[in-house]
């Protein structure tokens, strides 16, 4: 039961939940992710256009471990893939009711399970139409059904808020995959709200994202050292919230506010002082009145960044 309780509090949020289902597709080298999400039906639905899954792993999807990404300790030190551990889906099977489609190139058929409670109901080929080109449909109803607690929670912080950082998470995968078109659903209401179309730059999908006001006159950062890259953008006009900071280590958002804090004073310190920076005021704004680092303080900017760090998967320890 600690097991249990440990591998409940992996996943114990939508967003969370969303991640984990999008970054599947992704390992799976999707072009296109659709998600659904019915917040306060505890539902949500994932259509990729990915490899798909062969007929022999959807026996094994939803037990613990089953994972077909990483198989030795070899590959545990270059696995590039978000998944290695074998544990979203295992987790999701436990604490809602998982439905998997999914077409593999080499199968003619369209295969089907369902898991429950951690119990598996259904294994087969399926004549549903649902899937004919190769990729995967997963569908989660009844989200922490096994968790009222969890539930009563999530719905007194209010569903939109919660809603709120779904569409974030989608975002932030959004920006480091340009080259994947992605759709996120209201399925509540019908409502699309994120849609990013294929392109070939973070910051062409930054643009899609926010807007091209905030997308313009972006600074671009590039430094590479031995076998270390970071590449990215920013703007030291700021924004009023952190909102539009990202830092990635291989294409991973990384959630931990002392680094943000950390860019944030590097900005400040070599350039916010120094310079004189346009403020994202509307355009015929008077800005001479106000005078360089003083104005950092009482207009509380932040500034917008969007970093990426590339290296060597072996010098840091994935599992944190
Ligand atoms: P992990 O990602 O760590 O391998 P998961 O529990 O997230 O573990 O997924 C288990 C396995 O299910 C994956 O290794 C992969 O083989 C398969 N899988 C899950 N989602 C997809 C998908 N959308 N497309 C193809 N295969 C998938
Ligand atoms: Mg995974």
């Amino acid at each position: 039961s600690a097991i249990r309780k440990l591998r409940a509090s992996f996943i114990s949020t939508v967003a969370q939940c969303v991640v984990e289902l999008a970054q599947n597709s992704l390992d799976a080298l999707a072009t296109t992710i659709e998600i659904h999400v019915d917040m306060t039906k505890f539902f949500i639905q994932i259509i990729d256009n990915g490899t798909g899954i062969t007929p022999e792993d959807m026996e094994k999807i939803g037990q613990r471990y089953a994972t077909s990404k990483c198989h030795t300790l070899e590959d545990l030190a270059h696995v590039t893939t978000y998944g290695f551990r074998g544990e979203a889906l295992a987790t999701l099977a436990e604490v809602s009711a998982l439905e998997i489609i999914s077409k593999h190139p080499n199968y003619y058929d369209t295969y089907c399970t369902i898991l429950k409670g951690g119990q598996r109901l259904q294994c087969g080929p399926t004549r549903s139409s649902r899937r004919k080109k190769p990729g995967t449909i997963i569908i989660i109803r009844d989200l922490f059904f096994t968790y009222p607690v969890r539930r009563k929670h999530l719905s007194e912080n209010g569903f939109i808020n919660e809603l709120e950082n779904v569409k974030k998470s989608v975002e932030s995968l959004a920006l480091i995959h340009p080259q994947v078109t992605f759709t996120l659903v209201d399925a509540s209401n019908d409502s699309k709200i994120v849609t990013t179309k294929k392109a070939t730059t973070n910051i062409s999908t930054f643009r899609q994202l926010f807007g091209s006001s905030l997308a313009q006159n972006l600074d671009s950062v590039y430094a590479e050292e031995d076998d270390i890259k970071i590449d990215g953008f920013f703007s030291l006009r700021g924004f009023h919230t952190r909102q539009h900071q990202y830092f990635y280590v291989n294409k991973l958002l990384i959630g931990c506010n002392e680094i943000y804090k950390l860019i944030d004073e590097i900005f400040n310190q070599s350039s916010f002082g120094k310079k004189n920076y346009e403020l994202p005021l509307k355009s015929g704004s008077d800005y001479s009145k106000y005078k360089k680092s003083s104005m950092t303080k009482s207009l509380e900017k932040y500034p917008i960044f969007f970093i990426h760090l590339t290296c060597p998967t072996t010098i840091y320890d994935k599992c944190l």
